[in-house]
């Protein structure tokens, strides 16, 4: 390796802003923050998590008050 030239490269703790959970990896950075991690990304947790987005036809009926035909009574 050429001296002088190249970043640092250390060991950092990452914080997951979503769960609060910290790690620690190699990176040339001082601090990582990330949205999801092994703690809580579905993909490791097995868990699934959706996003409560309602459709346009949901909006509209809310809207005009008319009920969806999908709830139950
Ligand atoms: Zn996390």
């Amino acid at each position: 390796m050429k001296p002088a030239i190249h970043p640092k490269y250390e060991t950092v703790t990452v914080h997951c802003t979503t769960c609060g959970n910290d790690f620690e990896t190699g990176s040339t950075k001082d601090e990582l923050r990330v949205d999801t991690c092994s703690q809580c990304h579905p993909f490791y947790t097995g868990k699934q998590k959706f996003a409560q987005a309602d459709g346009r036809i949901e909006r509209f009926n809310k809207k005009y008050g008319f009920k969806n035909q999908n709830d139950e009574e």
